[in-house]
């Protein structure tokens, strides 16, 4: 799903510090791409720091290459009103943007910036843009015009058409440092008195991305990740069917779901080659990684492992899935995966 652009939330967290100046640097010294896609795995604050970059691109009186947020500019901004300034994003989440929306901001691209500075377009959800509505963007992308920008959020894990890509610069924002990460969502989770152990967790479940972290801890992801691990042991010791499993699974939440389980199989397939257990990136369970891997097939993690990345695929483009019938397969293969080793 897309975050929304409500209001604009403005800063550059720690983890963004040096490629913010990298693209201050760029501003300063006027070589700032016409189109960039932002991405990085979800939980990185990639809006906000693009909604910091239209600040200072927009602003009229910058203080040390940042937005004043005083000028008639910022303020117009803050208000979500300046004339300069537009945003495409899918109308409804989880929704493709649409070509009438990319032809409704070719006109405005087209007449003169009307506060006398830059023109900014930002796509919030390269991803979701369709072929019709990539095609009808292209041109713009090509022929931008004087200081005018394009900036696209990149919404991982999902592809941006290359036809897209190709005419912009790419720029991953970062993943924390895990002292970086670690630091910064105990100070944001202070009141909850988390363990440092439970904080690491929290982080290791949201794949490094800290505003993640702060989102599944809200939700509860760890006991839902506790409980599919209980369920997972289960099968593999015949105390559950993948049927019984899969009645239990199609009613939850299956994309973080899917995403621990690759995970998991990532941990699997080192723990394959190297038997060394300090390369395994969820130190949690590793004695239950390490049981599952000394009884199975390096040949068949793989094919799990492909089977619910093509299923994560066909999720994110939207397609129709039985969620019953997806998890039974899956859950099959796992039952399976133990004996594949003998
Ligand atoms: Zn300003």
């Amino acid at each position: 799903m897309s975050e929304q652009l409500s209001a604009l939330s403005l800063g550059v967290y720690p983890w963004q510090q040096d490629q913010w100046l990298q693209l201050q640097n760029m501003i300063q010294q006027q070589r700032f791409p016409h189109a960039l896609i932002v991405g990085g795995v979800p939980g990185l604050g990639k809006l906000t720091f693009v909604n910091t970059l239209v600040a200072a691109l927009l602003c009229q009186n910058k203080i040390n290459d940042n937005a004043c947020g005083h000028c008639k500019s910022c303020q117009l901004l803050a208000a979500n009103s300046h004339p300069d300034f537009k945003l495409l994003q899918p109308v409804e989440a989880g929704k493709a943007i649409l070509v009438d929306q990319v032809r409704n901001i070719q006109h405005s691209m087209a007449t003169t910036a009307q506060q006398g500075g830059a023109r900014v377009v930002v796509i919030n959800g390269a991803s979701d843009l369709n072929l019709n509505s990539a095609n009808a963007l292209l041109k713009q992308l090509e022929e931008p015009g004087n200081n005018s920008y394009f900036l696209l959020i990149h919404q991982w894990p999902k592809m941006v058409l290359p036809t897209v890509r190709s005419r912009c610069q790419l720029l991953d924002i970062a993943k924390p440092t895990p002292k970086q990460g670690l630091n910064w969502l105990q100070q944001q989770l202070s009141d909850d008195e988390l363990t440092i152990e439970a904080t690491e967790s929290l982080l290791q479940l949201a794949n490094g991305g800290p505003l993640k972290a702060i989102e599944l801890h809200a939700s509860k992801a760890q006991d839902l990740r506790h409980q599919m691990l209980v369920e997972l042991t289960a099968i593999l010791r015949g105390q559950k069917t993948p049927i019984e499993v899969a009645q239990i699974w199609q009613k939850k939440p299956l994309v973080p779901m899917l995403n621990w389980w690759v995970e998991w199989l990532n941990d699997l397939v080192k723990l394959k080659m190297t038997e060394d257990a300090s390369h395994v990136s969820n130190t949690d369970i590793v004695k239950l990684l390490q049981a599952v891997a000394k009884r199975s097939d390096i040949v068949a993690i793989y094919t799990l492992l492909e089977n619910i990345i093509q299923q994560l695929n066909f999720i994110n483009q939207r397609r129709n899935l039985n969620p019953q019938l997806v998890c039974e397969e899956l859950l099959h293969q796992w039952y399976f995966l133990v004996k594949s080793g003998n």
